[in-house]
């Protein structure tokens, strides 16, 4: 982030005697004469408009104001001897500068009402015209927020709905899967299936920054993007801000800033190039004890990826049948044709456990 200055603007500060609003810049409160007390908290001013009083801004430039260490007197940072007494500013107090007083609003805020007669003044007015009464800060309305697309977010009803199937499936689920009955079967026959993944060069389109393109590939296709941000300006960039805000300079002047960084621009591009993509799979199956590899004839620009088998039981009792999957051939062969077997079933139809029946 780099801060950058918008220009400056004038803040008050409130009299803990009279409640008088007083420009940043007054020492003294100009309703009852109170000294501006060392611990003032600035605001920002009712005006919102920045300053063009060359003399202000060279002020709030030049740093925190001094305390006079024999008076208490505020002087600016440039003074050298106190103002009020002529006491020697060295070693003088600098007022504390650098909080942040708030979001700058440029133009005047709404008119104040007076708490006394209840008449209007303007945002910048600090006595009412009518009355004379001090009056308080102006009460400026919250940014209004985007408003909601009307029709859009979820109905209230929806996520407790969504939460309820969610449990009635995992429950479902779980008594399904605690649920155990037996059955007594016999081996009706096996299946095996034996296949090699193939895989093919194939033409396809890929993204990538223009200076990460493989070699040889050609770009089809490019655009700017942001690629990252950096804090200082660079070719191909963009300056992106954030919302100005103020503040405090320590002379009652506010200083407007905001924060800004540079989005870096590149050329993201679509290219052409070749890449490996599974091909359809070549297949062999039986429902014998003596299973084989299919035999895959490659092309060129084809190779082989991978092999997988898989081995089932067809187990059949009592009007059920059962498919039971084993690992490997050996495990398969256990199953004659024939053969009895006792298993316990769970509630979706698989098998579980399987015992030798006596
Ligand atoms: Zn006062
Ligand atoms: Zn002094
Ligand atoms: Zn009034």
């Amino acid at each position: 982030m780099t801060k950058q200055t918008v220009g400056y603007v004038d803040l008050e500060w409130t009299c803990p005697n009279c409640g008088n609003r007083n420009p940043g810049t007054a020492i003294k409160c100009v309703t009852c004469g109170n000294p501006q007390p060392d611990s003032v908290e600035f605001e920002a001013g009712a005006s919102g408009e920045l300053l063009t009083d060359e003399e202000k801004i060279a002020r709030a430039q030049a740093g925190p104001d001094v305390a006079c260490p024999y008076c208490g007197t505020r002087n600016l940072a440039t003074a050298e001897r106190c103002k009020q007494c002529g006491g020697d500013l060295q070693g003088g107090e600098q007022r504390e500068a650098g909080r942040v007083v708030g979001a700058y609003r440029p133009g005047a805020g709404p008119p104040i009402v007076c708490d006394n007669c209840g008449s209007e003044n303007p945002a910048t007015a600090t006595k009412c015209a009518n009355c004379g009464a001090p009056l308080g800060k102006p009460v400026r309305e919250p940014e209004p927020k985007p408003a909601k697309p009307a029709g859009s977010g979820m109905p209230r009803w929806l996520i407790p709905a969504i939460i309820g199937v969610i449990v009635l499936c995992i429950g479902f689920f779980a008594v399904q899967s605690l649920r155990r009955s037996q059955d007594v079967v016999e081996v009706q026959g096996v299946q095996w299936q034996r296949r090699i993944l193939v895989e093919a060069l194939v033409p396809v389109t890929r993204s990538d920054w223009e200076d990460q393109l493989p070699a040889g590939a050609e770009a089809v296709q490019c655009k700017q993007q942001v690629r990252r941000t950096s804090q200082n300006p660079e070719p191909n960039s963009v300056e992106v801000c954030g919302t100005p805000y103020i503040v405090d300079t320590g002379t009652g002047v506010g200083e407007v800033v905001k924060d800004c960084e540079y989005e870096v621009y590149d050329s993201y591009c679509d290219y052409r190039t070749l890449a490996w993509v599974a091909a359809p799979v070549v297949v062999a199956s039986g429902t014998d004890y003596s299973p084989h590899w299919p035999e895959a004839v490659l092309d060129n620009d084809q190779r082989e990826a991978g092999r997988e088998e898989t081995y089932s039981v067809i187990l059949g009792g009592d009007g059920e049948t059962y498919r039971m999957s084993v690992r490997n051939l050996e495990q398969l062969q256990e199953y004659q044709p024939g053969s009895r077997w006792r298993v316990e079933v769970n509630g979706f139809g698989n098998v579980v456990d399987i015992q030798p029946a006596r």
